[in-house]
């Protein structure tokens, strides 16, 4: 397994690169967010996640993240964020982030984190491989593809991120229930601190583009009033 991190501060690199050897993984430091886009250009896909700071010159995370992900590049990010910003976090997610970790951290945590992260992708990526065929649900016209990450509809295939994939599956899981943001958060983005919900909205907004015909009045996706979202698999 190969990483990347992208990390200004030379002693948190030196850190994470050296945990991160010691377990058996291979490394590839960046110290700046231009030179994270070149390594990741030139060859994006031999990475297996990217651990990315926020605060770094010239380009910042985000930018990073987001220009990732608009050149269809879903490799798995786990963001350092900066501590007590909870804004850090939903922009974050918003450009394409799939886990955070605040700093200062303990590298156990970091090392917890980061294996979350690969466990989660080569979960989805195993069911590829089932005897069963893959993993396909079926609605609205439209098939959601968790082995793959896809959504395909007749018009388009859309790339779910990990996270967007989690959400919906765990949506999916509990068809026909309202599920507060709250119980989301820490259900599928395992977040018990207090989060801005945002995050969550955001999100849903994305999802009901992939699902619905009309997405600003939602059928499948629907908002509860005064509890947060309910899945409708029968319209
Ligand atoms: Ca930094």
């Amino acid at each position: 397994m190969k990483i990347l991190i992208v990390e200004d501060e030379q002693h948190i690199a030196d850190g994470l690169q050296f945990n991160l050897e010691a377990e058996g993984f291979e490394t590839e430091l960046a110290a700046d967010g231009k030179l994270a886009l070149d390594i990741l250009s030139a060859n994006g896909s031999r990475f297996d996640a990217i651990v990315l700071d926020v605060m770094l010159p010239d380009v910042d995370g985000f930018t990073v993240a987001k220009r990732l992900r608009e050149t269809e590049n879903f490799t798995p990010i786990l963001m350092l964020t900066a501590r007590n910003r909870p804004e850090d976090v939903l922009h974050g997610f918003e450009s394409g982030a799939d886990d955070y970790l605040p700093k200062p951290f303990e590298l156990q945590i970091f090392m917890a984190r980061l294996n979350g992260l690969l466990r989660r992708r080569e979960w989805f990526k195993k069911e590829t491989k089932s005897p069963n065929g893959n993993e396909i649900f079926e609605i609205n016209n439209r098939l959601i593809d968790f082995s793959n990450l896809e959504l395909r509809s007749e018009t388009e295939t859309v790339h779910l991120t990990l996270m967007e994939a989690k959400l919906l599956r765990y949506l999916i899981e509990n068809a026909g229930t309202a599920v507060s943001r709250k119980t989301i958060l820490e259900e599928v983005w395992d977040l018990n601190e207090e989060t801005d919900t945002r995050a969550i909205d955001n999100f849903i907004v994305r999802l009901r583009r992939y699902l619905e015909d009309a997405p600003e009045t939602p059928k499948i996706l629907q908002t509860v009033r005064g509890v947060g979202y309910r899945f409708v698999i029968d319209n």
